[in-house]
């Protein structure tokens, strides 16, 4: 299969599985625009031209909102990418604070392809949290939520400098904006 068709065949397979789901945003917008926003940060701001990386972006929130199981992921898709979105995935069974902690812990440990996912992934939440919030969250969750990133990515650095760099300017961008009341 061509990289085109397997990255085609992931945003069907994502777009299936989603298709019920809307993310936290006043607008409840289509859940699949988050998982494309991943992979598009990741070749047209980080550079990344490894479909591996690309299908694995696309699937990143499959297994863990979703019915998806790894092995339908690698049935699919092959075991790379199934361990990869399997390193992107929380333990639902632990509580949230958990979770969170446990993904400051763990960054350094992630294989440098996921690094990169995770670094896309909080890009791309930042903006939301900042342009875009979930209903009913206050300033300082939301500039609490903006800290709990740096922490998270502060672990996968080395592992792509333009995503890291853009990172930090999203952040520096949104810490501004919250800042002046947005
Ligand atoms: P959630 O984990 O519930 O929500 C954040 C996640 O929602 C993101 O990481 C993202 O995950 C997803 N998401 C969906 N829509 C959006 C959007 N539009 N913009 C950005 N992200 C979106 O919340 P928290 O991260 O706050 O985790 C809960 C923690 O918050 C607990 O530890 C609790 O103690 C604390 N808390 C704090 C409060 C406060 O006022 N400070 C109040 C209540 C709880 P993904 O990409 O995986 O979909
Ligand atoms: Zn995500």
């Amino acid at each position: 299969m061509t990289d085109v068709a397997l990255l085609l065949k992931a945003l069907q397979f994502s777009a299936h599985k989603h298709r019920f789901q809307r993310r936290k945003d006043a607008d409840a917008s289509p859940y699949i625009n988050h998982p494309i926003e991943v992979a598009d940060t990741l070749a047209n701001a980080g550079g990344v031209t490894d479909v591996t990386i690309l299908v694995a972006a696309v699937l990143h929130d499959t297994v863990e909102d979703t019915e998806t199981t790894p092995d339908e992921l690698e049935a699919q898709f092959g075991r790379e990418v199934r361990l990869l979105v399997e390193e992107v995935t929380d333990n639902k069974a632990l509580p949230k604070a958990e979770r969170k902690r446990l993904q400051i812990e763990h960054a350094p440990d992630a294989s440098q392809r996921a690094k990169q996912i995770k670094i896309a992934d909080k890009i791309c939440n930042v903006l939301g949290v900042t342009y875009n919030p979930p209903q009913g969250w206050s300033l300082a969750r939301r500039r609490e939520y903006l800290d709990w990133t740096e922490q998270v990515v502060a672990g996968c650095r080395g592992s792509n400098g333009a995503l890291e760099h853009h990172f930090d300017e999203v952040l520096r961008k949104g810490r501004a904006a919250l800042a002046a009341g947005a």
